[in-house]
């Protein structure tokens, strides 16, 4: 299996720390509101990735964080008048929801930052022993001249770096590249005790505790966006590295940007979307399959025509998936002919295909196509065919979408002659009086996306 590895800049084959076992760190994201549909391409990206790996038998740790604490969070909290635990508690729940609609999985572990205080100021205890930080009026600065490496991921130099910085350093500082591992306690602002007095975490520091805790000193992949690479993940690479004497990550993925309508997201542009927000217009299942229909490393383009293009495209999927649920329901029992395992024969090379596009660096876009060329095959092939051979096809084809995390199940649509049944049945419950069972009827349409209105001219319905 190749994949692209930021820190050599080449396609690299995969070869894990310890046989048969994957461990992938994932930077998560900072709860103080609603993911955005940004935030929503490494989810799906990584789980994909996660889910190929499990398919190849790993023993995969996948370990995922929320960051809980940090100046966004509190700022949101002052404005609610609420605590920071509040906001981030919420916005967890509301993640976790957007998750699931997405059909990402949970991570092994999701670790949130306010949990891990403890480990966090034992690193720092460790880097300051170490001659890596120093303390300067309650403020553990880590010194980034003294690790070697610095800038190997970002292939940045200090010295090019520290000769773009324009702004006067403040004098607490050694040198101003070096960069905050705990910060003073501020009023009104969450904090904890530490040898340096109450204060909180920078944020780097959290990814090397536990990235360190979950998975190892040595992860396999370490992964998150690309705006990550730096100053984010050079940082946790210098304070990991320091701290345990040992390589940090082996495989660095980044993925590309989501942009809108091809500008950069942005809320003051008019142009952001939450997934809450995305998922009225469109089902989540849809923009997964959109998210993947690109190749992780390249910029992503988010525009209704494109997602609409493939929303059709899914369709054509789940509609063949459907079709040869139907055929093989009606089959005759019996072995496949001759011709049939000629066919087989077909299936296996586009899973071949299929399998060889995953493992040339996670090209979901070429997978995708070897599905669509399963779907043709199956289209022409499937039709008055033994069972064995309609039920190892359409087993074959959930499978590959499986892998992408993508339900073949098709969401079954009420028929408005449904419809119009059970308002009839409501209408009769209600002059028998029976509104326990009137208002069953509602709801139960409701749930599937219709709504009631009862008007003088009789009842009128619509589909959300
Ligand atoms: P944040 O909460 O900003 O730390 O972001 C959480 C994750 O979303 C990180 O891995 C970011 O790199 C990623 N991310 C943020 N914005 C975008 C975007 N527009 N496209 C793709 N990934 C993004
Ligand atoms: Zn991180």
């Amino acid at each position: 299996m190749k994949l692209y590895n930021t820190l050599t800049k080449c396609k690299e084959e995969f070869v894990p720390v310890e046989e048969g076992k994957v461990g992938i760190y994932v930077c998560g994201p900072t709860v103080y509101n609603y993911i955005h549909i940004g935030n929503a391409r490494p989810m799906v990206v990584f789980d994909t990735v996660r889910r190929y790996f499990e398919y190849k038998g790993y023993d995969v740790n996948y370990v995922s964080n929320f960051t809980d604490v940090d100046d966004k969070i509190i700022k949101k909290a002052i404005e609610e008048g609420v605590d920071a635990s509040e906001i981030s508690e919420r916005f967890i729940k509301e993640c976790k929801k957007d998750m699931a609609g997405l059909n990402v999985k949970e991570a092994t572990t999701h670790p949130k930052a306010t949990e891990e205080i403890d480990g966090m100021i034992d690193m720092i205890e460790q880097l300051i022993e170490k001659g890596y930080a120093y303390e300067k009026n309650g403020t553990v600065y880590f010194r980034t001249r003294k690790f070697e490496g610095y800038g190997k991921l970002s292939k940045k130099n200090l010295d090019d770096m520290q000769a773009g910085i324009r702004i006067a350093v403040s004098d607490e500082k050694e040198d101003s590249m070096d960069f905050v591992l705990w910060k003073p306690k501020k009023e009104g602002e969450p904090s904890w005790p530490s040898p340096w007095g109450d204060g909180r975490p920078g944020w780097h520091i959290e990814c090397s505790v536990m990235s360190k805790k979950y998975i190892g000193n040595t992860i396999d992949i370490h992964a998150g966006g690309e705006d990550l690479v730096f100053p984010h993940h050079e940082n946790e690479i210098a304070q990991s590295e320091a701290c345990n004497g040992e390589e940090f990550a082996k495989y660095w993925m980044h993925n590309a940007f989501l942009n809108i309508d091809n500008k950069k997201m942005s809320k003051s542009a008019g142009n952001f979307f939450t997934v809450r927000d995305i998922s009225e217009k469109y089902p989540l299942q849809v923009i997964r399959f959109f998210m993947l229909s690109a190749h992780y490393r390249s910029p992503l383009n988010f525009s209704d025509t494109l997602v609409e293009a493939s929303k059709n495209g899914l369709d054509r999927i789940l509609t063949c998936v459907d079709t040869l649920k139907g055929l093989e329901a009606a089959a005759a029992e019996g072995p496949m002919n001759e011709a049939e395992e000629a066919n087989v024969a077909q299936v296996k090379e586009l899973v071949a295909k299929y399998e060889a596009a995953m493992e040339d660096d996670f090209n979901t876009a070429d997978a995708i196509a070897a599905i669509f060329e399963l779907v043709k095959l199956a289209n022409v092939t499937a039709k008055e065919a033994s069972k064995a051979y309609v039920s190892y096809v359409k087993e074959t084809i959930e499978k590959l979408c499986d892998i992408l995390g993508v339900v073949t199940e098709k969401e079954e649509e009420l028929l408005d002659s449904d419809i119009e049944a059970l308002i009839e049945e409501r209408q009769q419950a209600r002059k028998a009086k029976n509104f326990a069972r009137a208002d069953e009827i509602r709801n139960e349409l409701l749930e599937k996306g219709i709504i009631l209105e009862d008007t003088r001219a009789g009842v009128k319905w619509k589909r959300a």
